[in-house]
């Protein structure tokens, strides 16, 4: 992980004492490493560098008696900078009239869990918001949000499968008579960004005075995110962002990449499932967490080889254990999507050319992402949790059949009988793949 990989780097250095150029150049080169295999755009990562090089090389670090500790230290400012600096940035919430919030963003990223955690954010803190369905296509979808108003307390407006921006004006409408000061739109998502989404993401604003146009990332897609991030900035223009699953294994490339590349705050980001798992985004407790310290200096103190000792016991544990589970899968899929698709690597493959590869990239593996992204950090790490109410919700929330959920089950189980085999008589495995042959 990039903690994993940061802390490496900065052991190297304190086993140094006195730094020099080169040791400061070389964990640099160290540094965005581990950087780019998080995920974190490659500019972002090259600029980060240069300006934590220029400061570290400076004279009160060189001389200092521990210049390693500086080193962390300018880091860890320098990634708090990079996501926007000491201070959580607040919406901006109007004291008359009503505040339009539009959450928008690709399917299963959160957008209607996250609608209503705003909503309910809000109303503890006084204020009247009302939900508003835009998600038209899915009876499901307005479904969901009217269970997950109700749980939050907050008013659900509806309109069926009236057009979206229609939808959005009546709703303002319907706060104005109702006294509610916050209007919070929850719009339909794509498995990937298409005109269609976009033009109906516009036809929304020009109906309605949008405030906050608010894309809802998952904070587990990495450089996928900012990707999709760039897109709709330039489309219909964000105003910020909510980094949603950041209670699961982020590698942290979507927060750190984010700004830099939209020029937008993260505002909020999602801790957990449940409604009151929401917090204003703190840029240097992301950093200290990046960092893997509550707080970098007590790190630095506690990094004794008796603790060396016992983080690479667990390590070599994990490795051992050969973990695989749906955050795997993804990760596999997306550098499928990397090189190129499916389509891609099957052209190259003797005999490749005799499966339909285009339909694997834009139908099979959209869907089968979809469906994972609609899956808990805890169900993706643990996907034998999944029980038949889960698979429901899994279902509604990706919109594909519970059948297809199954579906991806039944082969992540197969996977992991083979990786078993595999595990246990290696040459065994191959043989029997030769055999095949
Ligand atoms: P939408 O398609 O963008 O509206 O996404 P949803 O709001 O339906 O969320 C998709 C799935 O992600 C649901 O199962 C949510 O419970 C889950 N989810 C959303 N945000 C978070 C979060 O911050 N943490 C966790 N653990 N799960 C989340
Ligand atoms: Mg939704």
């Amino acid at each position: 992980s990039l903690t994993e990989r940061l802390n490496g780097v900065f052991k190297k250095l304190r086993g140094k004492g006195k730094l020099n150029e080169a040791d400061i150049k070389a964990a640099m080169r160290e540094v965005r490493m581990a950087l780019l295999e998080a995920d974190v755009n490659y500019k972002v990562a090259k600029d980060f560098c240069a300006q934590v090089s220029e400061r570290a090389m400076g004279q009160e670090v060189m001389e200092s008696l521990t210049p390693a500790q500086q080193v962390v230290k300018i880091v860890n400012e320098e990634l708090t900078k990079l996501m926007g600096g000491d201070e959580p940035q607040y919406l901006h919430i109007k004291n008359k009239g009503q505040t339009v919030l539009m959450m928008c963003g690709l399917q299963g990223n959160g957008k209607t869990t996250h609608a209503a955690k705003l909503g309910k954010y809000y109303r503890s803190q006084g204020r009247r918001p009302l939900l508003v369905a835009c998600d038209v296509y899915r009876p499901a979808a307005i479904q969901q949000l009217q269970i997950v108003g109700e749980q939050a307390g907050v008013p659900v407006f509806t309109m069926g499968t009236e057009k979206p921006e229609h939808i959005a004006q009546q709703a303002m409408a319907h706060a104005r008579d109702h006294g509610n000061d916050i209007v919070i739109l929850d719009t339909a998502g794509r498995l990937q960004i298409d005109d269609a989404l976009m033009d109906e993401l516009v036809r929304i604003k020009e109906a309605v005075e949008v405030d906050e146009t608010l894309l809802v990332v998952d904070a587990m897609a990495g450089q996928e995110a900012v990707n999709v991030a760039k897109t709709f900035n330039e489309k219909i223009g964000i105003t910020g962002v909510v980094l949603t699953k950041t209670d699961g294994d982020t590698r942290g490339g979507a927060a750190l990449s984010v700004l830099a590349v939209t020029g937008k705050p993260i505002y909020f980001q999602g801790t957990g499932e449940k409604l009151e798992d929401l917090e204003p985004f703190y840029p240097s407790r992301m950093a200290s967490r990046i960092l893997g310290m509550g707080d970098v200096l007590s790190l630095i103190e506690k990094a004794q080889s008796v603790q060396n000792d016992k983080e690479a016991e667990a390590a070599a544990r994990r490795m051992m254990e050969n973990k695989f589970d749906m955050n795997d899968l993804l990760a596999q899929f997306q550098q499928v999507k990397k090189m190129g698709g499916a389509s891609a690597l099957l052209a190259m493959m003797p005999g490749g050319n005799q499966i339909d590869a285009d339909a694997l990239d834009d139908k099979m593996l959209p869907r089968i992402e979809a469906i994972i992204y609609s899956m808990t950090p805890a169900e993706r790490a643990k996907p034998e949790i999944i029980n038949p109410k889960r698979k429901r919700r899994i279902a509604a929330g990706s919109g594909q059949t519970v059948e297809a959920v199954n579906k991806l089950l039944r082969q992540y189980e197969m996977m992991q009988k083979m990786m078993k085999k595999v595990r246990r008589n290696p040459k065994g495995f191959m043989r029997s793949l030769g055999n095949l042959g």
